[in-house]
């Protein structure tokens, strides 16, 4: 089963949570309300989520990549 890679870049999230709102199970907020990833990897019956989660960050802090490395998102 296709896996797919969530790459998190913390220096740009500026807190918005909409991530967090989204994929609760893949997002949570630190003390400092940035974003932290409870999960780097994930298959393909979450792709619909994960997309949006990553889409609907305002700071493009979120990337995600398919098993052949190339960029989804
Ligand atoms: S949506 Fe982006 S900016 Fe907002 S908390 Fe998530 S990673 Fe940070």
């Amino acid at each position: 089963m296709a896996k797919y890679k969530i790459k998190y870049n913390k220096t740009k999230c500026i807190g918005a949570a909409t991530c967090v709102q989204l994929a609760p199970d893949t997002w949570k907020l630190d003390d400092e309300g940035l974003a932290v990833m409870k999960k780097s990897e994930f298959t393909e019956e979450e792709l619909d989520k994960q997309t949006k989660a990553a889409k609907s960050c305002p700071a493009h802090a979120i990337e995600i990549y398919d098993d052949q490395g190339k960029k989804i998102v």
